[in-house]
């Protein structure tokens, strides 16, 4: 196995138990992907738990046809990942996953709002909703692909999330960021406490400000110590 895919399929690992550590999935519901090169993807298998997975439970899927490479068979969500990387070049990494609040807004047909805190604003900037069609469908696929080239974060209403980022910290940066202005919102909106929105010539000094920088280059887990 090439060197570059082993360090794949070990920051997927990592990704994988970390979503699982916060929460952030459940069951065997839930998927990731990363971007080998042009033609192929790294698919977590199909009925793989994100709490138990292992590095060798990953198929390599030719991206054309989604045809498997070797005896693993990926997950039926393909065509919901291949039409993120087809669509959005700037891809590297994908997940997919249910968590509670965020699907609390799949199923109420809603996208929380960005201008809540750093994060937030950052990493939640270009959300869309893709209407529900049946999980692992062409249709899902197409309504993924209708969007994915300008918004990195899909609420799938219904069913869950997608979201793709260049490195696989972002990816999970964008699904907790997701994850918490959901749960900020039902909070307020079960207590009564209204959430105060940062005023638009605020969010519009801090993207021009370009102060936060997302961990671009640092590579995913070195502080873990494995
Ligand atoms: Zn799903």
């Amino acid at each position: 196995m090439p060197e570059r895919e082993a360090a794949l399929r070990q920051e997927l690992v990592r990704a994988a138990r970390y979503l699982s550590d916060r929460d952030l999935t459940w069951g065997s519901s839930g998927n990731l992907s990363a971007r080998i090169d042009d033609g192929h993807i790294l698919l977590s298998g199909t009925g793989t738990w994100m709490r138990y997975m292992e590095s060798h439970e990953f198929a390599v899927v030719r991206l054309g046809d989604g045809s498997a490479v070797d005896a693993i068979r990926p997950s039926k969500e393909f065509p919901m990942h291949a039409a993120i990387y087809r669509n959005a070049s700037e891809a590297r990494f994908a997940i997919h996953s249910a968590p509670p609040y965020t699907t609390w807004f799949a199923c109420t047909h809603r996208r929380p709002e960005s201008g809540l805190f750093i994060e937030s604003m950052h990493y939640l900037d270009r959300i869309a909703e893709v209407d529900y069609a049946l999980p692992g469908s062409a249709a899902l696929g197409e309504g993924v692909a209708a969007v994915a080239a300008d918004y990195p974060v899909m609420i799938l209403r219904n069913h869950g999330v997608i979201v793709y980022d260049a490195t696989v910290r972002d990816a999970l940066m964008r699904i907790e960021s997701l994850e918490l202005a959901c749960r900020l919102a039902f909070l307020s909106e079960s207590s009564g406490s209204p959430l105060h929105l940062l005023p638009p010539e605020k969010i519009r000094a801090f993207h021009e400000s370009r102060a936060y920088k997302p961990q671009e280059d640092k590579a995913y887990g070195a502080q873990e110590g494995g």
